[in-house]
């Protein structure tokens, strides 16, 4: 048998490592777990979930986000602070994802583009 090949799980993990080292986000917990009306959600407590959903979006939307979630332990709400931080580190990608900004991320939007 053949090894088994890196997991989309492990790969997305992965993602998430290289952005809490971008930002310098401490998330106390990291889950990828079923959530059924969002992507992701952040706690005031520093645990952040993400839905198991992201695993088959496009890279892209999956940094979008993971830096918007890890993001928000530093603001934690949609300010002008916000913005301008999550501008520095998705630049372009930003203005695309400020669509699911305003949805708050919602599983309707998986069929965006
Ligand atoms: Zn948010």
């Amino acid at each position: 048998m053949k090894p088994a090949p890196k997991t989309k799980l492990a790969l997305f993990k992965g993602r998430i490592g290289r952005w809490v080292a971008k930002i310098g986000a401490k998330p106390e917990q990291v889950y990828v777990q079923a959530m059924r009306r969002k992507w992701a959600s952040t706690s005031t407590t520093g645990r952040v979930c993400f839905s198991r959903d992201l695993l088959g979006q496009p890279p892209s939307f999956q940094d979008f986000v993971i830096a918007h979630e890890l993001v928000h332990l530093v603001v934690p709400n949609h300010g002008a602070l916000f913005k301008s931080l999550l501008n520095a580190y998705l630049g372009k990608a930003s203005s695309q994802g400020g669509l699911t900004l305003r949805l708050r991320i919602r599983r309707a939007q998986r069929q965006m583009r």
